[in-house]
């Protein structure tokens, strides 16, 4: 029996770094990625953080560069409306 909750873009963006330090538990990683199965803007900034690790080696320690987070966040509430 697991916890059947799907989850929110907001929380996809939080987890992210942990994902991609791959510090998730198992049932929170598999939530992350039925998610991304769905989503195509959690797929989007999961890839441009890849990109940005890929570029400097690490992951960033703010995870977004400036004014991202709240770009992405408004496009979430945007699809999610629709
Ligand atoms: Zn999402």
């Amino acid at each position: 029996m697991r916890l059947e909750r799907e989850l929110a873009c907001q929380e996809v963006v939080e987890l992210v770094t942990a994902y991609l330090e791959d510090s998730l538990s198992p049932e929170d990683r598999e939530r992350f990625e039925e998610h991304l199965v769905f989503c195509d803007g959690c797929q989007n900034y999961l890839a441009q953080m890849r990109d940005t690790i890929a570029a400097t080696g690490r992951v960033p320690p703010g995870a977004l560069p400036a004014g991202l987070e709240e770009r992405l966040l408004e496009a979430f509430r945007g699809w999610r409306a629709s």
